[in-house]
């Protein structure tokens, strides 16, 4: 068991060094090496590890065991000295979002008096705080957002020491080991225990912004990005807006107000339509009721349409249902599928239900409904004898 010295502690933004590989192991996530001292990072304390290269290899994943940190490769090496590298645009982001998880964390206790519970970082999605409190209102967010980010632009320095005594430091969440304790300090306004990787300089974080909130039991989580990942967002929510404005032809200024006015017009429009649609429907239905064979005393309206809407079929029946001594049984056939809907006037004595079963059964077609209205389908070849005893069965019910 080696006890690797974590040069990352002393020096985070170095990112080549020679790796002295002392020691080859087989590891469950696969072939590992072990290194007397490591400038890579291993996945703990909520941030997740390096990547990078060492000689001919790719360190695909960094594990610690103990004391003992082990370089996870994508291929076998032999002992000996080669040179390494961090993949930097990957660790630069984890230490933007870790160092600004930092500054919110502190943020949030002295705006809010609210103690950060968890948080997961992450350089390429959102990173995420969860807090003690069920609701944060906007006002509120803006507050934090603002601090931190003053935090942010004053450039403050920011150390990582080692202390014996706990109680020497004036902790934001005392930690609850005692002995030897990392101690990431923010100059003038936070202290913390922690083994991450982090910035020297507050400025190096750039913007920190909150992009959601979510509520998660009584708890509160927050997903940020800092510095490029903030970038990115901003370039992705800009573009967004202008292909929007662009569709409408106007400024992003104006964006708000006419999307909302749009919506106000689709609005009425549609009901305008329904209306209109209810109108059609009306008319379609006393049409065919005009239409309607005489069969006895009742009258009988059958009609096959393509393809047609269920709803849409399923209205027309029950307006059909009001003529009196009236029996309906409406299809709609798309080639292959039968959909089939029967109503009946209520003075008519036919019951839709058995209507709907007999005109089913030559399909093994499926459906129920009352004795009013019923509805169901099957699949069919062709439907050319569908109404064929239609009106044999009207008059033996
Ligand atoms: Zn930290």
């Amino acid at each position: 068991m080696t006890m690797t010295k974590k040069l990352y502690f002393d020096d985070p933004m170095q990112s080549e060094f020679t790796a002295e590989v002392i020691e080859i192991r087989k590891h469950a996530l696969g072939f590992g090496v072990i290194l007397p001292s490591t400038f890579f990072y291993p996945t703990g304390g909520g941030q997740s590890h390096d990547t990078g290269i060492l000689g001919p290899a790719r360190v695909v994943d960094v594990i610690i065991e103990g004391e003992e940190i082990i370089h996870i490769l994508d291929k076998e090496i032999d002992l000996g000295s080669y040179p390494a590298k961090i993949d930097w645009e990957r660790r630069f982001a984890n230490m933007q979002h870790h160092t600004g998880q930092h500054i919110f964390s502190s943020a949030f206790w002295t705006e809010l008096g609210l103690e950060t519970i968890s948080s997961h970082i992450s350089g390429e999605a959102p990173t995420t705080i969860d807090f003690n409190k069920g609701t944060l209102s906007t006002e509120e967010i803006a507050r934090v957002e603002k601090a931190a980010n003053k935090m942010v632009f004053e450039n403050r320095e920011i150390k990582a020491y080692f202390v014996e005594n706990k109680e020497s430091v004036p902790f934001r969440r005392p930690p609850k080991v005692d002995g030897e304790i990392r101690v990431i300090e923010i100059e003038g306004y936070d202290y913390s225990a922690c083994g991450g990787t982090h910035l020297p300089q507050t400025g190096m974080v750039g913007m920190l912004k909150i992009v959601r909130t979510e509520r998660i039991n009584q708890k509160t989580r927050i997903h940020f990005v800092a510095g490029w990942q903030a970038l990115a967002y901003f370039d992705e929510t800009q573009k967004a807006a202008q292909e929007s404005a662009q569709l409408l032809a106007i400024g992003i200024d104006a964006l708000k107000e006419t999307v909302g006015n749009q919506q106000e017009q689709l609005k009425s429009a549609q009901n305008e339509l329904k209306k209109l649609r209810e109108m059609k429907l009306e008319i379609e239905a006393s049409k065919m009721a005009q239409l309607a064979e005489a069969v006895d005393d009742k009258w009988l309206a059958t009609s096959l349409f393509e393809n047609r809407n269920a709803g849409e079929l399923r209205s027309l029946a029950m307006k059909l249902r009001a003529y009196p001594g009236m029996v309906t049984v409406l299809a709609s056939f798309d080639g292959s599928k039968l959909s089939l809907i029967t109503a009946c006037a209520d003075d008519t004595n036919v019951n839709a239900n058995d209507l709907l079963q007999k005109h089913l059964a030559p399909f093994e077609g499926r459906g129920g409904g009352d004795s009013s209205i019923a509805q169901g389908g099957g699949t069919a070849k062709n439907v050319d004898e569908l109404f064929q005893h239609t009106k044999e069965m009207v008059r033996s019910s």
